[in-house]
């Protein structure tokens, strides 16, 4: 959610630099840009409302700079506005700032400020800390001034900020990620909220943690912790992502690349080294209760989580979406295990849930794609999904990855991880033949005849019950066509008032015991007009439209889902939407 670039070093075109980094992390949603860099005594910012994605650097006649930094806004406090857009100046343009999250007590601050004569021209809580730098350094360091201001603030974020007379660049987190990267000439340095960024310039990165802040000037870096003030020392770490790996390739968008990569991701995930999965299945095993925890898709994939292990090891499992944690707060202790899943590795809510239970002693397994990210830097054991980047906002590759490692869990904790392993080598192989271009021209038949409609609905029993509800997420995040997901025996108890003729239903169908029951549910509908289209290892007289997946038992989930993200991206592609960068949405969540 919303990017930060800076670039601190030797390069005259620093301007232009950060411009393009910043266009790297569009995939992270945002409604406005901006940018400042220091031009001879003075610092420039330009910001605009919209897309950054087509503006041509050269046309912003921007000056020579070897110090910059970029900022997307997804707006939280204040609408969307050129006065709202970062980079934020502080009093007499002394101070510059941009910022991801939220601070929550700038209300309280920015009174304060008021009263001291400090005018605001936004209604940003972000402009309130540029403020509160400046009157801190009327008396102190600059750097002392953001360490002060720092400890001030409430929330969560991810700053960087300069100021005017100092070749300096200082960045702080909390909550909100922010890495460094350590450039190939000699005291260059970029800061970023995501790799992606810099990845063209350096694969060399150092994690900033939260509550420490980092400050480059005169060709050095130093790394403080902002409770203690004490300097501390920083990893460097080399990380093995190549730049095509994200970027789009002969592909028209990410999304139906990340969907097509699925051939391998499958793999990567399922053949990765065993010792994780036994120590999660360990900790599973000696836990007095387990919760999986995730948001969004992440969530749905808990859900069919506990599905598989209800299944699969007879074990129950409670799932929670991570903004609902707190509620179940006092069942948290020290026997408990928490296993967050999470494809960046950030999403503020599923980290909330993990402050919550670290707090109450509770052990932390996260199964992430972004290795070293928050989630993984704080579990006691991680599981990397090695998915490689995802940039398409909707989630396909990494949630298909998650599902196997699930898959591969219950198994282990059913004495039987080989069984797993086969399984999902076997569906994996499934999966590669039915990813073709004809299955996908197939799948565009339908997703021409329903392009226009205004609802539709997807119903699944069992373990392909959460995965109707991520379909439905799917089909809502990219198509913009109302969508809902739901357990096929629910039907008759509401949802079934909302079908009349012709309204697509989706019927997610596997080869186990829900088979019978799910084909009865799609029947009532059929019986009420709807037209069902069955994704289904076997075609059913039931169906007005067959989409065929293989019969690979307990992985149904794995298999059901893709063609359910093919049918939202042709939805979207045929609607003229972004499936890349669907409207009001954010890669990776960090904000409450
Ligand atoms: N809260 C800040 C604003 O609304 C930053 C939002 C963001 O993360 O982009 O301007």
């Amino acid at each position: 959610m919303c990017g930060i670039f800076a670039y601190y070093g030797e390069k005259k075109n620093a301007p232009h630099l950060v411009i393009e980094g910043l266009k790297n992390l569009e995939y992270r949603g945002y409604d406005s840009w901006g940018i400042a860099y220091k031009n001879g005594g003075d610092i420039i910012v330009h910001k605009e409302v919209g897309k950054i994605g087509d503006i041509n650097a050269k046309d912003l006649a921007l000056g020579e700079s070897s110090v910059a930094m970029a900022h997307s806004r997804w707006a939280t406090h204040g609408g969307v506005t050129k006065a709202n857009a970062h980079p934020h100046f502080s009093e007499h343009n002394e101070i510059v700032l941009i910022h991801n999250g939220i601070f929550e007590n700038y209300q309280e601050i920015k009174k304060d400020l008021i009263k001291k004569g400090h005018k605001f021209l936004s209604q940003t809580d972000t402009e309130v800390l540029a403020h509160l730098i400046e009157q801190h350094s009327r008396k102190h360091s600059f750097e002392e001034s953001v360490k002060m201001a720092v400890k001030e603030i409430e929330g969560r974020y991810a700053i960087v900020v300069m100021k005017k007379d100092e070749d300096k660049v200082i960045a702080a987190r909390k909550g909100s990620p922010l890495i460094i990267g350590v450039g190939k000439e000699h005291g260059e340095y970029f800061i970023a909220s995501d790799i992606p960024a810099f990845l063209a310039q350096t694969n060399k990165v150092i994690y900033l943690d939260d509550n420490q802040i980092c400050v480059i000037g005169n060709k050095k870096i130093n790394f403080y912790d902002n409770a203690t003030n004490e300097e501390i020392k920083k990893r460097i770490i080399e990380i093995d992502w190549d730049v095509e790996s994200a970027e789009k390739g002969e592909f028209a968008h990410f999304m139906i690349k990340e969907i097509m990569e699925q051939k391998d991701t499958l793999n990567r995930a399922i053949n990765q080294d065993p010792k994780n999965i036994e120590l999660v299945a360990k900790a599973i095993e000696e836990a007095e209760s387990t919760y999986f925890v995730g948001c969004g898709t992440a969530g749905k994939v808990a859900m069919v989580g506990a599905y598989l292990f209800a299944k699969i090891s007879k074990k129950q499992i409670h799932f929670v979406f991570g903004s609902e944690f707190q509620n179940y707060k006092d069942f948290i202790n020290k026997k408990t295990l928490l296993v967050c899943i999470s494809q960046s590795g950030e999403t503020a809510d599923t980290l909330e849930a993990m402050e919550i239970a670290k707090e109450k002693g509770a052990k932390i397994a996260s199964i992430v794609n972004v290795e070293n990210s928050s989630i993984a830097r704080h579990s006691d054991i991680v599981i990397p999904i090695k998915a490689g980047p995802e940039k398409a906002v909707a989630s396909t590759k990494a949630t298909t990855s998650q599902l196997a490692i699930l898959t591969l869990l219950a198994y282990a904790c059913d004495g039987g991880v080989e069984i797993g392993k086969q399984l999902l080598i076997r569906t994996a192989s499934q999966i590669n033949d039915m990813l073709n271009p004809r299955y996908a021209d197939h799948i565009k038949k339908i997703a021409t005849k329903i392009k226009d409609i205004e609802s539709m609905y997807i119903i699944g029993r069992g373990a392909n019950f959460p995965i109707a509800l991520e379909a439905a997420i799917k089909l809502q995040e990219v198509s913009y066509i109302h969508a809902e997901g739901f357990a096929g025996g629910e039907l008759k108890h509401g949802p079934i008032a909302l079908i009349s003729k012709n309204t697509p239903v989706i019927a997610l169908v596997a080869n186990d015991d829900c088979r019978k029951e799910i084909l009865s549910n799609a029947q009532e509908v059929k019986a009420r007009g709807g037209y069902i289209i069955g994704v289904a290892p076997t075609n059913e007289e039931v169906f007005d439209f067959w989409i065929r997946v293989p019969d690979v038992g307990a992985t149904s989930p794995i298999v059901n889902i893709i063609p359910v993200q093919i049918l939202a991206y042709q939805l979207a592609v045929l609607r003229q939407n972004d499936p890349d960068k669907p409207r009001n949405l954010a890669k990776s969540v960090t904000v409450k």
